[in-house]
């Protein structure tokens, strides 16, 4: 089989392009195709999809290995390569926005697996949304920005720990497998990637409204050098000294900072503040 880069600069002299404004870097690199490979579950019995495939590059490793899957993409243009050069394989090109994707439409009741290199300029919304259908989706296997990599897997305490660590980790184990430097890519992007793997299973403990739980967070994180009682007061739009008695109620310290907070203790104090709203 001809590699990554040989069939990309052969689309490319057909008239391939890569379109910024859809965030298409294609993957020219067979090792880093290689691990995501090794990386993902790829299972006969278990309906995998891949999202944003572009000119077909990981696709066509994954589509080895499987009996049958699907590739959502939105460029139209990539869509009708895809048909022409991945036709030997056993994939369902869909043409759709992934961000509109209900899982339920490609497998109904089963649980599936993702992977993708994901188009960078909407990661984190298709992440959440991904994560939000976990009653149909085991896993995942992504790339994204390293930078968006390190705010995901970062544990409490440290400076990219926030809203989106916390979203992802009460939903998944992540697992980080590799960085990725910008010459994997044409066209190389300014920054460095990371492919990241994320095994979807609900937080132990976890046990309170979404909703609620957010709101406290959101709150938390809107001043995120402020204390803890200025944060809050601020962002729930309560008085400080109410909060402040709140939140030591709890055996919380409203000195501390949102990023110094584990998830069980935002949990705590999320609970405390879920009857005065
Ligand atoms: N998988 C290919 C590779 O690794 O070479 C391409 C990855 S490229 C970073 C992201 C791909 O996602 C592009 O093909 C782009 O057209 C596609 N894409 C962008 N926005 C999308 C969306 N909302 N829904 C589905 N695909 C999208």
């Amino acid at each position: 089989m001809e590699s990554a880069a040989e069939y990309t600069q052969r689309l490319v002299k057909y008239g391939a392009r890569a379109h910024k404004s859809l965030g298409q870097n294609f993957l020219i690199s067979d090792e880093v195709i290689e691990s995501i490979v090794l990386a993902s579950t790829l299972q006969q019995d278990v309906p995998l999809v891949e999202i944003g495939p572009g000119l077909g590059v990981l696709t066509r490793a994954l589509a080895k290995r499987v009996p049958k899957m699907w590739a959502v993409e939105l460029d139209n243009h990539k869509i009708g390569i895809l048909n022409k050069e991945l036709k030997e394989y056993p994939i369902e090109i869909v043409h759709q926005d992934a961000l509109k994707l209900d899982l339920k439409d490609l497998w109904g009741d089963k649980m599936g697996y993702l992977v993708g290199n994901l188009p960078y300029y909407i990661t984190s919304p298709l992440v959440m949304h991904f994560l939000e259908q976990e009653t149909h989706l085991s896993g995942m296997t992504i790339m994204v920005q390293k930078e968006v990599a390190d705010r995901i897997a970062a544990p409490p305490g440290s400076k990219t720990y926030g809203i989106l660590s916390i979203a992802v980790q009460i939903s998944a184990k992540v697992t980080k497998v590799m960085d990725v430097p910008p010459s994997a890519f044409w066209p190389a992007p300014k920054v460095t990637s990371a492919v990241i793997r994320l095994d979807l299973r609900p937080y132990q403990g976890f046990n309170m409204n979404r909703k609620d739980f957010f709101r406290v967070v959101k709150a938390a994180f809107s001043q995120r050098r402020k204390t803890l009682g200025n944060s809050l007061a601020g962002g729930l739009g309560l008085k400080k000294e109410d909060v402040v008695e709140r939140i030591q109620s709890v055996g919380i310290s409203d000195g501390r900072r949102a990023e110094s907070l584990s998830i069980e203790e935002f949990q705590v104090l999320a609970k405390a503040f879920s009857e005065l709203k």
